[in-house]
């Protein structure tokens, strides 16, 4: 099983794979968010573009269709970058980023794709110990300084928090309107029939085996273009160059089956938010239209970037997952909640910890990748610049600062060799889940506490 949300759209008939060579303007590999993003725009910004997207298995089959959902208004790592911009080019930025929601909103409505957008918001609580309203407080004060408005990140009390989501040991939350929740698979989908109705080719089961610029092969045939778009973010660990700028790590979800009204009741998330219980851990969450509760976090590392297989959860990962959700949600524990379905995924990381929207004018190679687990919108984004870049126009998309315009890939930072990735992750892994059981254990000492959070800080310093 690819995902809860793969299941649910795959009775969608499958598309033909390529068979003999064609010739188009601009050919994209991997039918993920970017690429039918980039496709998307630049098939509305010029109609008459001949455009090709091959996917090696099918539309939807990467993270793409097996995300949280969470469609965020944010872009990993941007504060830093954006800190170098004056006042007036990071309001703008910051008006730019928390519109995507809003824009894959507003492009759903215009082309009937219906993917479960909810714009509840998003809720980052202090979940289950005090260390997280200290982090979540310091985000909002460090918020303040890079000057985003009051209303876009709000401290919410716990009687306030009760009103949006109950979660027994929780003291308050960060809330950020900025973010909707959405049914992956189904956007993957329909973004995809609504480019085959405009005229883009997609070939499935069509892994592409070698591209460079000015062509892509695959053991069928070949496409020659005008532009070529490697949009395969983590798959990028098995496709050279790529394999030096975008690392394959993987994030682990669960869901229950449709809960009854009465669990809901009790929980809440009316209305589409997304939650965090705001560990180092990564964990995401959100209420699906069908009732489910879908709770995921952060993964690990195979040596040398290999890829998560297609297989359920580990009885290890499992627990970790079950653990977090029911420290959140006792309930589900109480009523002996099922899980129905476990899945992972492949993410990339990028070796600067921000997204890179690069053009390679010369060779004419448009690459966009590394969201760091938030491209569900981020993508968005990129497929607004990608398009943008390739058709040469100035414009804000292509003048922020996580954009590299004119310049080859190899201008991208490299990632150190093996095994000094694999050593720090694993090092860096095991510290975060030994944090988070200190912290949550009420007797720890507070010197032991202080000690780990100062160890963690400094891993993750060193991978960043
Ligand atoms: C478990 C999980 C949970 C996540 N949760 C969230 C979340 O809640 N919110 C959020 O913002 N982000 C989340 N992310 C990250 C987000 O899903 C991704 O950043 C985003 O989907 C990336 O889209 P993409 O199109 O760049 O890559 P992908 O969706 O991975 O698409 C790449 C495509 O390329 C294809 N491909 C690979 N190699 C080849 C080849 N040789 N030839 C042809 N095709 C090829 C693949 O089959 C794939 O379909 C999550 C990721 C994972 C794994």
């Amino acid at each position: 099983m690819i995902s809860l949300w793969m299941e649910q759209v795959s009775h969608l008939p499958v598309r033909q794979s390529l068979q003999q060579d064609i010739s188009v303007d601009v050919v994209i590999v991997g039918a993920g968010f970017t690429g039918m993003w980039t496709a998307y725009y630049l098939q509305k910004a010029q109609p008459d573009l001949t455009i090709a997207i091959v996917e090696a298995k099918q539309v939807g089959y990467g993270a793409s269709g097996r995300n949280g959902g969470w469609l965020m208004g944010e872009i990993a790592g941007a504060d830093g970058l954006l800190a170098k911009l004056t006042r007036e080019q990071r309001m703008a930025s910051h008006d730019l980023i928390h519109d995507i929601p809003d824009e894959v909103a507003r492009v759903c409505a215009q082309e009937n794709i219906e993917c479960d957008l909810r714009k509840g918001g998003g809720l980052y609580c202090a979940a289950r110990y005090p260390e997280q309203q200290q982090w979540l407080q310091a985000q909002l004060a460090q918020h303040k300084k890079d000057d985003y408005q009051p209303e876009d990140f709000v401290w919410l009390d716990k009687a306030q928090l009760n009103k949006q989501l109950k979660m027994p040991k929780a003291v308050g939350a960060l809330f950020t309107p900025h973010i909707a929740t959405i049914h992956p698979a189904k956007l993957a989908k329909g973004l995809a029939t609504c480019l085959q109705n405009k005229g883009v080719q997609i070939f499935e089961n069509s892994p592409v085996t070698h591209w460079q610029s000015g062509h892509v092969s695959t053991d069928q045939a070949k496409i020659k273009a005008k532009w070529v778009v490697p949009a395969v973010e983590a798959y990028g660990s098995q496709l050279k160059p790529m394999d030096k700028y975008q690392l394959a790590v993987h994030s682990l979800i669960i869901a229950t089956e449709p809960l009854s009204q009465a669990i809901w009741d009790q929980i809440g998330l009316e209305k589409g938010q997304a939650f965090s219980e705001s560990s180092r851990l990564v964990s995401y969450g959100q209420r699906t239209l069908d009732d489910r509760l879908v709770f995921g976090a952060r993964g690990g590392y195979n040596f040398a970037g290999r890829l998560r297989k297609d297989e359920p959860l580990n009885e290890s990962e499992m627990a970790v997952r079950l653990h977090l959700m029911h420290e959140c949600f006792p309930i589900l524990k109480q009523k002996a909640v099922k899980v129905s379905h476990s899945w992972g995924g492949n993410l990339a990381l990028p070796r600067r910890f921000h997204p890179h929207m690069l053009c390679d004018r010369e060779n004419k190679i448009a690459f966009s990748g590394g969201y760091v687990g938030e491209g569900v919108g981020a993508t968005n984004l990129a497929g607004r610049t990608l398009a943008d870049l390739i058709l040469n126009k100035d414009t804000l998309h292509t003048q922020q600062p996580w954009v590299m315009n004119n310049q080859p890939m190899k201008a991208l930072k490299k990632w150190e060799p093996e095994p000094i990735r694999w050593l720090t992750y694993k090092a860096l892994n095991r510290a975060l889940i030994y944090e988070d059981k200190v912290l949550a254990d009420t007797r720890s000492p507070k010197w032991k506490r202080k000690a780990i959070v100062v160890v963690c800080d400094l891993l993750d310093a060193i991978m960043s």
